[in-house]
């Protein structure tokens, strides 16, 4: 599975960071950053539950 960020959506809150930091973070200017946007099925709770926690539904699983 990959994880999709729509950017212009994402406005740095860094919610998505805390529930999986092992696979994004927030770069100095406040963009996010996915680290490993391919995740295999160890990372796939990580990587829901990064998706359920953005207050404005930037990320997605596809
Ligand atoms: S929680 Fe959502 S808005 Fe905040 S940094 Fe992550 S993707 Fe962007």
């Amino acid at each position: 599975m990959r994880i999709v960020l729509d950017r212009p959506r994402c406005e740095g809150h860094g919610l998505c960071e805390e529930a999986a930091p092992e696979l994004m973070h927030l770069d100095d200017d406040g963009e996010l950053v996915l680290d490993r946007a391919e995740v295999g099925e160890a990372d796939a709770a990580r990587a829901g539950a990064a998706v359920r926690v953005c207050p404005v539904a930037a990320l997605r699983i596809a």
